[in-house]
């Protein structure tokens, strides 16, 4: 199993997990020192960390939005771990620079 890449931790939240390349991906929470990180593994074992932490929110954003291509701001908000505010502040930057499309959706 993954440790926190910070403190050492193994008490982690999975907060999501997918299949990525030839790689099995998991969104790890540590909440001892309140970080997100993926975790890749490789046929079952441990391959690398990224901590996310480490990468400016509006790149984590877009590749967020690359490897999933749509995702609502809640969902981003849970899985990168970031504010629902910061991230239409992001989010806004981004459409103005025309790297982002948004919709909205009508109930
Ligand atoms: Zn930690």
């Amino acid at each position: 199993m993954a440790q926190c890449p910070k403190c050492g931790s193994k008490t982690l939240v999975i907060m999501k997990e997918w299949d990525y390349a030839a790689f099995h991906v998991k969104n790890l929470h540590c909440k001892l020192c309140n970080r997100n990180f993926k975790a890749y593994f490789k046929e079952g074992q441990l391959s690398h960390i990224i901590d996310n932490n480490k990468i400016s929110p509006r790149t984590r954003i877009l590749r967020y939005l690359k490897e999933h291509n749509s995702a609502c701001t809640q969902e981003i908000a849970t899985a990168l771990g970031l504010e629902i505010n910061d991230i239409l502040r992001i989010l806004a930057v981004l459409e103005q620079k025309g790297r982002i499309e948004r919709l909205v959706y009508m109930n």
